[in-house]
């Protein structure tokens, strides 16, 4: 009787521990969301004014990107992702960046959707690169530290990119790609801080 009573006392403490631990899982998924929501409120508004008035072609782009949901996937590769409908940031990459760094990656893949790229597992540069100058852009007309942004980015793991060993030949295309998104980078703070100068308004 007695033995019966512990395997239940054990069964019964099992499935406490199990149930916080499912519990603490949704506390941190929702924490997840909510960063994540916080963080794209800071660089798009989330509710346009559609009777804002002078409203050019340059913000209806705002509007449609506004509509684009950014969704959180549980998985510890550090990733982001575009399929052209939604944008989708791995809980292994949140663990892994600040807001800032979380704020240009999301504007690069919402700058793959609202260029219209199809972005595909071995992106070109080129279309990178477009990605890249978009997200800048967002980010400065949003008031963000774009350039402490970019510092950042360098630092960490670009998107598009899995976590595993790289052969040679796929280590120098990356390194490759960084190289050019870097030189890319630093031409687009210059543009930014040229027509900030000239009073020209930061069009995407
Ligand atoms: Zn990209």
């Amino acid at each position: 009787m007695q033995a019966v009573a512990s395997r239940l006392t054990v069964l019964f403490t099992a499935m406490i521990l199990t149930s916080c631990a499912n519990q603490t899982g949704l506390d941190t998924h929702i924490l997840m969301m909510q960063r994540l929501d916080n963080i794209t409120a800071s660089l798009i508004s989330r509710t346009p004014n559609p009777r804002t008035p002078n409203q050019s072609k340059d913000l209806s782009k705002d509007i449609d990107i506004a509509n684009i949901p950014i969704l959180l996937k549980q998985d510890r590769k550090p990733n982001a992702s575009t399929d052209g409908r939604a944008v989708y940031i791995t809980s292994g990459l949140m663990n892994r960046v600040n807001d800032l760094a979380l704020a240009l990656i999301i504007a690069h893949e919402l700058g793959h959707i609202s260029l219209n790229h199809y972005c595909s597992q071995n992106p070109t540069i080129q279309l990178e690169q477009e990605a890249d100058r978009y997200a800048v852009f967002l980010l400065a007309r949003a008031g963000l530290d774009y350039e402490g942004a970019v510092k950042l980015s360098a630092a960490t793991q670009a998107p598009h990119t899995s976590n595993g060993s790289y052969s040679t030949s796929e280590a120098n295309r990356k390194a490759n790609l960084e190289a050019k998104r870097a030189e890319n980078f630093r031409a687009v703070i210059v543009e930014i801080e040229a027509l900030k100068t000239s009073g020209t308004p930061l069009k995407l």
